[in-house]
C-alpha cells in the first residue's frame, strides 16, 4: 500500500537532502574507496565528525535544550549547537519543539514522529512530508531567552554546511590535497550526516518497537541495549519516556550511555552543573508497580491460554510481588527519612552525624538493591 497521511504534502528540501546524501553514501562512497582506497585520517575523521555531531545531537539538544536535565557552561553550549547543526536535524529551536511534543502527546495524532502511524512514518516519513498548517513553536519559549540559541537560529544553514561540510573537507585537503578534500567530504561529510541522522531516526522508530518496558507501559517506549550501542546511550528509551528530566538513560551505573559519562565528566570539569537525577526510590516504584500490573494482566487476559505450570508461576511471581512491594512500602519511609536526615545535617555538619547518616542511607540503597534484584530473577510474563 502507498505510503499517505491526509493533509500532507512533500517536503521537496528535507526530501532532496535525504535521499542526495543517502543515494551518495551507497553510490560515490564506495566508488570513492574502490578507486582511492581508505587510511587512518579518513577513518579517524568520520569518527571523530561521527561522535561530535551525534554527541551534540544527545546531549546537546536532547538532553540540554530540550530537556533541560543539566545546566551548561556556554563552550559546551556553543558547540552543541555548531556541531548539532552539522548534523543536519534542523535547528535546535525547532528540533526541540518537534521533541517536547513527541513526549507530550506520545502514540497520538500532535506526535510528530507518532509511531501508531506506521514504522516507516515514525522513522523518515514525518520528515519527509509536511503536515499542514505546521505546528506553532509555542514550547520553546525559555529556550529565546539563550542567545547562542537564537544565534544558530538565525545562520542554522551556514553553521551547518560550514561545520558539516566545508570543515571535513578542508582537514582532508590538509591532510591530501584535493583527493584528501573529497575522501573527507564524502566520509566524514555525507557518509557520517547519513549514520547520524539515521541513529537518530532509529530512536524515533525501533525504540518505540523494539525492546521492554520496565517502566511503564503507558507508552510504546521501549529499553533496548543494543539500541543503546548504535545512539550514544539513547537506547533506555522506556527509561527516558518516565523520567524525562534526568540527565542519564541508562540509569544503572553499568548501562551504556556514553551521553550520561560525558556529562559527568563536563560536570567534573566544572562545564556543567545541576545534573538532573531522579530519586532512586520512585525508580524502584515505577518497576514495582510495572511488574505488578504485567504479572496481573497476564493473569486475567491469558489466563485460560496458559498451562498450569505457567500459571503457578505468574501466581508465585504477583505473591512474591506482593512481598517485595510491602517491604518496600516499609522502606520508603525510611529512606525518604534519612535523606532528609541527611540535607538536613549538612547545613550543621557535625562529623558523627553526617557519618550515622550516611551509613544508614547506604543500608537503604543495599535493601533497595535486593528487592530490584529479586525482581529480576522472576519469570518473563510478557
Ligand atoms: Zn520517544
Ligand atoms: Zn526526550
Amino acid at each position: 500500500m502507498p505510503f499517505r497521511i491526509p493533509g500532507t504534502q512533500i517536503n521537496w528540501t528535507n526530501s532532496s537532502f535525504l535521499i542526495g546524501t543517502g543515494l551518495a553514501t551507497i553510490t560515490a562512497v564506495p566508488y570513492y574507496l574502490w578507486k582511492v582506497g581508505i587510511d587512518w585520517f579518513q577513518v579517524a575523521l568520520f569518527l571523530a565528525f561521527f561522535i561530535a555531531t551525534g554527541l551534540s545531537i544527545t546531549l546537546g539538544y536532547h538532553r540540554l535544550f530540550a530537556h533541560k536535565a543539566f545546566k551548561a557552561a556556554w563552550p559546551v553550549r556553543f558547540l552543541t549547537l555548531v556541531f548539532g547543526a552539522a548534523a543536519f536535524e534542523n535547528c535546535a529551536l525547532a528540533w526541540v519543539s518537534d521533541h517536547r511534543r513527541h513526549h507530550k502527546h506520545t502514540d497520538h495524532d500532535d506526535d510528530p514522529y507518532d509511531i501508531s502511524k506506521g514504522f516507516w512514518h515514525a522513522h523518515i516519513g514525518w520528515i519527509l512530508f509536511k503536515i499542514n498548517p505546521e505546528p506553532p513553536w509555542d514550547n520553546v519559549n525559555d529556550l529565546r531567552k539563550d542567545r547562542l540559541v537564537m544565534w544558530q537560529d538565525k545562520y542554522y544553514v551556514t553553521i551547518a554546511v560550514t561545520a558539516g561540510f566545508l570543515l571535513p573537507a578542508a582537514l582532508g585537503w590538509l591532510y591530501n590535497g584535493p583527493v584528501g578534500a573529497l575522501g573527507a567530504f564524502l566520509l566524514a561529510g555525507v557518509a557520517r550526516v547519513t549514520a547520524v541522522q539515521h541513529m537518530t531516526f532509529f530512536i524515533n522508530s525501533l525504540c518505540h518497537s523494539v525492546g521492554n518496558r520496565p517502566y511503564s507501559s503507558r507508552t510504546s517506549a521501549r529499553d533496548s541495549w543494543i539500541m543503546a550501542l548504535f545512539t550514544f546511550g539513547e537506547g533506555y528509551h522506556n527509561y527516558h519516556h518516565e523520567f524525562q528530566h534526568d540527565y542519564r538513560n541508562g540509569v544503572k551505573w553499568w548501562q551504556f550511555d556514553p551521553t550520561k559519562w560525558t556529562i559527568w565528566v563536563l560536570h567534573k570539569l566544572g562545564m556543567a552543573s545541576e545534573l538532573r537525577r531522579v530519586d532512586d526510590s520512585k525508580i524502584i516504584s515505577a518497576q514495582l508497580s510495572e511488574a505488578q500490573r504485567r504479572v496481573q494482566e497476564h493473569l486475567q487476559t491469558s489466563a485460560d491460554r496458559i498451562n498450569e505450570r505457567t500459571r503457578e508461576l505468574l501466581h508465585a511471581s504477583a505473591e512474591r510481588l506482593a512481598e517485595i512491594n510491602a517491604r518496600w512500602n516499609e522502606l520508603k519511609v525510611h529512606y525518604r527519612e534519612q535523606v532528609d536526615a541527611l540535607k538536613k545535617d549538612y547545613a550543621h555538619k557535625t562529623d558523627e552525624k553526617w557519618q550515622e547518616a550516611c551509613h544508614a542511607l547506604e543500608e537503604m540503597r543495599r535493601e533497595v538493591r535486593q528487592a530490584v534484584a529479586l525482581l529480576d530473577r522472576l519469570p518473563a510474563v510478557a
